[in-house]
């Protein structure tokens, strides 16, 4: 059954190669995000770029549960084709409308990641969404996250047109009222984004919690520290490559 709609996807597209590493890294993404709790139900989307203009890519397909994904159930889409959701196998209408946008308009979203992470939707639900600077993991964001402070409703119509925009060059895009979307050359950059900056929300909204005042570094530590997370060597390469190693050994039916 899954290799059946693995194969229909590959005929419709024409006689593609299997893009199977890249099919392997985006369930792994969906696997651990799923470990980490971080999904939502059978809601929300993870994508992945495979032509050079982005306008073909594989995502989740409809109602499947991260836990139980596989490299052969990501479907392969073409974001320029208006005859996608009329597909027996057609995504979840938002996942099309938002990520669909995403890889027409934004260059560097080669690899995106939408869900609404508990800390990430909390953040999200505030007033002021922006992230001051009070630890390494905050001072990783610092100057290098869009607010979409816009939302109108499920990403049914024009929702992901105006997130493409809204994101700008930065790799990370706070969904206001919505939740959290990040951007990334890889899946492993991308999903090291993804990590860390639930793990900064966490931080940030649990020192909310405790009402005390916030130690918020100055401009220039945390631009520093920003910079230094940027330039640090292999970091999200060294995380995921562990990731894989340990669903390897205990879940390996996901690369099947
Ligand atoms: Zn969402
Ligand atoms: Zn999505």
């Amino acid at each position: 059954m899954l290799k059946t709609d693995a194969a229909s996807v590959m005929g419709a597209a024409g006689c593609e190669p299997d893009h199977r590493q890249e099919r392997i890294e985006l369930a792994a993404a969906f696997r651990w995000t799923a470990r980490l709790n971080m999904h939502e139900a059978v809601a929300n989307h993870f994508s992945l770029a495979l032509s050079d203009d982005g306008s073909r890519f594989l995502i989740n397909p409809n109602g499947r549960h991260f836990s139980r994904i596989r490299a052969s159930d990501l479907l392969l889409l073409d974001a320029g084709d208006p005859a996608t959701m009329d597909r027996p196998d057609a995504p979840d209408p938002t996942a099309w409308a938002i990520h669909g946008a995403m890889h027409r308009n934004v260059p560097q979203a080669r690899c995106v990641l939408h869900v609404h992470a508990k800390h990430a939707t909390v953040l999200a639900s505030l007033r002021d969404s922006s992230v001051p600077p009070i630890d390494q993991n905050t001072m990783r964001f610092y100057e290098r996250i869009a607010i979409d402070d816009g939302f109108d409703g499920m990403g049914l119509g024009d929702e992901g047109e105006r997130l493409s925009r809204c994101i700008g060059n930065h790799n990370l895009l706070v969904l206001g009222n919505h939740g959290v979307l990040v951007v990334g050359a890889t899946v492993a950059q991308a999903f090291d984004t993804l990590y860390y900056f639930e793990r900064a929300c966490e931080t940030l909204i649990t020192a909310y919690m405790t009402g005390k005042e916030l130690r918020i570094a100055s401009d220039e530590v945390a631009r520093k520290t920003a910079q230094q997370w940027a330039e640090y060597p292999d970091l999200a390469e060294n995380h995921f490559r562990e990731l894989l190693a340990i669903l390897d050994e205990e879940e390996p039916d996901y690369r099947s």
